[in-house]
């Protein structure tokens, strides 16, 4: 799923399903997976278990199924993406191969935007005019142009990966794979999708939302549903 001007998200692997997270709930009683719709005693079916537990935050079951994706996108982006410690990250360093020059330059648009309902972000409450966005988003581009000029010319001329990449900007686009339960994920979601998050950052955490939806469609809608 592309994201951005030159990101992507992209499912290695999953595993598990809404049914595994069913049978791992039932592994106490010893039964398993029965049905999604009513059968006998259990007028809701093994959805209203479903239900029950996530309503109820007997999360446990949820850790029996996850997800590993591959991430393209802006330094910063991953900054904030890793503070989220219960996920396992393995990311491109450029100490042993420089980071291709992919940058990341917001669109005018993007430029235009409000904080939305982040205090945050409207810090110097100044209204940028179309010109004065575009001029933004020129100087951007250009800038990203001067520091590769730099890098290029440090590694031309013998600097070590590890230090050259210390002009590197924070929009310069890496690439990770991260990993996680189910109920990680989801927290993961829960803020990252939030309204007061950064539009960049939340723009990744909808293309991860809809790809967990396609593997865990049930779960996913009772998370979509709101609270917890
Ligand atoms: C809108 C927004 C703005 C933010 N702004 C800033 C900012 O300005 N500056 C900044 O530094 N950070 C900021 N953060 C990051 C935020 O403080 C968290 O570090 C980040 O959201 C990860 O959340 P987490 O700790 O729940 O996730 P994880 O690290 O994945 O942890 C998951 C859960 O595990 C438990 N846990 C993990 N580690 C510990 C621990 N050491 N002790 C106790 N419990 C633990 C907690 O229950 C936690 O909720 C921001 C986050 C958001 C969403």
């Amino acid at each position: 799923m592309n994201v951005l001007d030159h990101g992507f998200v992209n499912l290695v692997e999953s595993w598990g399903s809404d049914e595994r997270i069913i049978e791992a709930a039932r592994q106490s009683v010893g039964g398993g997976f029965v049905s999604w719709a009513p059968y006998e005693g259990h007028p809701k079916g093994d959805a209203g278990l479903l239900r029950y537990m996530w309503e109820h935050e007997h999360a446990t079951p949820f850790e029996f199924a996850g997800a590993v994706f591959e991430v393209r996108a802006p330094i910063f982006v991953f900054r904030e993406w890793h503070r989220h410690r219960v996920q396992a990250f393995s990311e491109a360093s450029a100490r042993y191969a420089p980071l291709p020059d992919l940058n990341y330059v917001p669109t005018v648009e993007r430029m235009l935007q409000k904080g939305g309902a982040s205090r945050q972000a409207g810090s110097t409450g100044a209204t940028l005019t179309q010109r004065q966005a575009e001029f933004a988003c020129e100087g951007i581009a250009n800038t990203y142009k001067d520091i590769q000029y730099e890098y290029e010319g440090l590694l031309e001329n013998g600097v070590p990966k590890e230090l050259a990449r210390l002009v590197l900007p924070v929009g310069r686009y890496s690439q990770m794979r991260a990993s996680a339960n189910l109920r990680n994920w989801l927290a993961f979601l829960k803020l990252r999708q939030a309204p007061n998050a950064q539009h960049e950052i939340r723009v990744y955490a909808n293309a991860v939302h809809d790809m967990l939806a396609e593997k865990f469609p049930r779960t996913v809608a009772l998370f979509d549903e709101g609270a917890p």
